[in-house]
């Protein structure tokens, strides 16, 4: 099969790649097993030399890298290179941590008692196209660490990205094998799942391929971390500072062109302030500029595929059909989407009931502070959400009352090195991040002597 990396905003095709033949496939997967016979052996010290030199190789070529990522998938070129950053300082702060992180663990117990952190193997990643290096570093850069190898299976729009971080790595000094990444069809997934080399396995993406591959890791028996779909709320009360919410509100939705797991997707306004919420929120979403990704100044660029922009074009016909108001935008061209805003969207409407990976922004009007929260909860998916309020102590309250994995507080959610992320109910399970994301793929070995 031919992999196809097409230019988003010009729909040029930039590069052709060709899948692994089962033979090549087998030899990367040996090649892995002889890898991580020897890099399980090597000290913290000698992964983090390694693990910050990535870093300093992934910021010497972050503009070329950059480029990379805006011609394949289309996000603006500002927002590659700081993807490129942040993938960097994933590196050193695992390559900071990892040993504290992993150090035994005794128990106060008659015998001397202990928990070790041993490496399993091979962790074969499923990842997706919407931030092309940061979902990979994310992973690779613990699981490196903790002296585990790595096969990435990236998304087929993405594979010069693919290429470059596995260059990366060889550049940075890591023996051959720690990290490969593998040109594959989603018909061979399985045969990589099945391998006795491979230990763990951790998919970012949608909800249908984590279901497949969260099966087929329950069919081989071997341990998984999903990173899956979101509808994030937003939700506004009465006492919030509405100017600001506004426009967090625009950048969180339109951020890398509404294209991630954690924008800001379901606005969810107590009727009181909505009208003044929604007049604000739509002046912040038109004054965005839109275009090429590559220009200064341009704040939003295409969709990633054509498919993309069908599929939201086709949700926000039906919700309007269903009773939503458009405020703003609707149109596009093939890729280039008009930045749109729908309101009135009754919770039943396919806006507020599935997930849209697009510059669309959905108001939702509630009654009050305990409808916000019924609407908020009121769905399939958990990943994250924000909350604006100027009372912080009754923001905790509601946090605690929200089903997701991350509530974030007049601020724009967004992930951090240090502290855990992942989903609940359809949006996952498992934790990327922080202590406990280095800890997933580790078997935790409990030693007793008399
Ligand atoms: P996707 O279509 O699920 O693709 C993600 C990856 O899964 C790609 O490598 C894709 O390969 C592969 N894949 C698709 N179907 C598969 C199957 N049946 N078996 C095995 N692999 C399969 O998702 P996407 O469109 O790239 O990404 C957007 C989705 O990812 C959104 O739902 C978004 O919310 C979610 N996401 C979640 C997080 C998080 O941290 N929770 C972060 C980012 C994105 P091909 O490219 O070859 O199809």
């Amino acid at each position: 099969m031919l992999f196809k990396s097409i230019n988003p905003f010009s729909q040029d095709v930039i590069a052709e790649y060709e899948s692994l033949t089962i033979s090549e496939l087998n030899k990367k997967l040996r090649l892995s097993e002889a890898a991580f016979k020897n890099w399980k052996k090597t000290s913290f010290q000698q992964r983090a030399d390694k693990m910050r030199k990535l870093a300093e190789v992934l910021r010497a070529n972050k503009e070329k890298l950059g480029l990379l990522i805006t011609n394949e998938m289309g996000k603006i070129i500002s927002e590659s290179i700081a993807e490129v950053e942040k993938s960097a300082s994933n590196c050193d702060y695992y390559a900071d941590y990892a040993e504290e992180m992993l150090k035994d663990q005794y128990y106060d117990t008659a015998f001397k008692s202990m928990s070790v952190y041993d490496p399993m193997g091979a962790v074969f990643a499923v990842m997706p196209w919407n931030y092309p290096f940061w979902q990979v570093l994310r992973y690779a850069a613990p699981t490196i660490m903790a002296g585990n190898v790595t096969l990435l299976k990236h998304a087929s729009n993405v594979i010069g990205c693919a290429k470059a971080i596995e260059n990366a790595f060889l550049e940075a000094g890591f023996p051959e094998g720690v990290f490969q990444q593998i040109s594959i069809e989603i018909s061979q997934v399985e045969s990589v799942i099945a391998s006795h080399i491979v230990q763990g396995i951790t998919l970012t993406g949608s909800e249908g391929a984590g279901s497949s591959v969260a099966g087929l890791a329950g069919k081989h028996i071997k341990k998984s971390v999903m990173e899956l779909g979101g509808s994030d709320a937003f939700i506004v009360l009465n006492d919030a500072n509405l100017e600001k919410a506004a426009e967090v509100a625009a950048h969180s939705r339109m951020l890398n062109a509404g294209q991630a797991c954690i924008c800001a997707k379901r606005f969810i306004v107590i009727e009181k302030v909505a009208d003044e919420f929604v007049s604000l929120f739509s002046k912040n979403i038109q004054s965005l500029k839109q275009g090429n990704p590559l220009e200064q100044g341009i704040q939003l660029g295409p969709l990633a595929r054509l498919d993309l922009a069908d599929t939201l074009a086709n949700q926000l016909e039906k919700s309007l059909q269903q009773g939503a108001k458009l405020v703003l935008g609707g149109a596009h061209d093939n890729c280039n989407f008009q930045p749109t805003l729908i309101d009135f969207v009754s919770v039943d409407s396919i806006a507020f009931q599935e997930e849209t990976f697009g510059p669309l922004a959905t108001v939702i009007r509630a009654k009050d502070e305990n409808d916000s929260v019924v609407i908020a909860n009121n769905h399939r998916y958990g990943l994250a959400a924000a909350i604006w309020t100027e009372n912080r102590e009754n923001a905790y309250k509601l946090a605690r009352k929200i089903e997701a994995g991350n509530v974030f507080v007049n601020s724009l959610v967004l992930s951090d090195s240090r502290i855990p992320f992942g989903g609940i109910k359809k949006s996952g399970y498992g934790r990327e991040l922080g202590t406990v994301g280095i800890r997933e793929f580790m078997n935790m070995k409990s030693i007793v002597i008399e």
